[in-house]
């Protein structure tokens, strides 16, 4: 059994909330989403019009909107024209950190070595935002390297990120949290203002909040 890097971030935001994304596998499209298609195209030179072709290939006529307002705000850093990128959306998993994911893009670097990029939107004033830190780290994991980039897509900014063993043992730590609502837990509601723009709003709250003790039956 592994843990999506995905899994460990929808477990940031709040733990219920990776219980739930895991128990109904329903899929939010974000701008997330348009952009990282519109930046796979870019990188490949191909034009907007081809990243929205594969944006609503998965998602849909329907989301138009989300795309076009995505378009609207992404930026091409034309310093990214100086990263050699190797592989985009590369699928890997390790036994040994229980960890699958997919990584937004792998960086030759001058010294031969693959390293990985994920894709964000805006930056924080200075550093990196902890979700972003975790996920860069598990990419780190995943691919055996210990440094990677971040590239902001509505600002234009890049970021260079060395992993340390802290961010490592995060990573860890939400493994084995994810592992083990996949085995049955259901995790306790954490109320606060994030659930005002929760997709699973409605649904928790119709459930029952003091049930954390409470088992089912695994999620594959
Ligand atoms: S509504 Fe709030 S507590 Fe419930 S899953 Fe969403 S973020 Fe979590």
């Amino acid at each position: 059994m592994l843990a999506r890097v995905s899994d460990l971030t929808n477990y940031l935001y709040c733990p219920r909330l990776c219980y739930y994304r895991l128990r109904f596998n329903e899929d939010v499209v974000t701008e997330m989403h348009a952009a990282r298609d519109i930046y796979i195209s870019r990188r490949m030179n191909m034009d907007e019009g081809w990243a929205f072709e594969k944006f609503k290939s998965y998602f849909g006529d329907e989301n138009e909107e989300i795309f076009n307002k995505s378009a609207e705000k992404f930026i091409y850093n034309p310093i990214l024209d100086n990263l050699k990128a190797v592989e985009w959306e590369l699928l890997l998993k390790s036994e040994k950190y229980r960890l699958k994911g997919s990584i937004d893009e792998v960086v030759r670097t001058e010294s031969n070595s693959k390293i990985p990029l994920a894709l964000s939107l805006s930056a924080p004033e200075k550093e990196i935002w902890f979700k972003d830190r975790i996920r860069l780290t598990a990419y780190c994991m995943l691919l055996e390297s210990s440094e990677g980039y971040i590239y902001h897509c509505f600002d234009g900014e890049l970021r260079k990120y060395q992993m340390g063993r802290k961010e490592k043992r995060d990573v860890l730590r939400l493994v084995e949290r994810v592992l083990k609502i996949k085995n049955g837990f259901i995790p306790e509601k954490k109320y606060d203002k994030k659930c005002n723009s929760c997709f699973f709003k409605k649904r928790c709250l119709k459930e029952p909040s003091t049930f954390a003790s409470k088992f089912f039956k695994k999620i594959r």
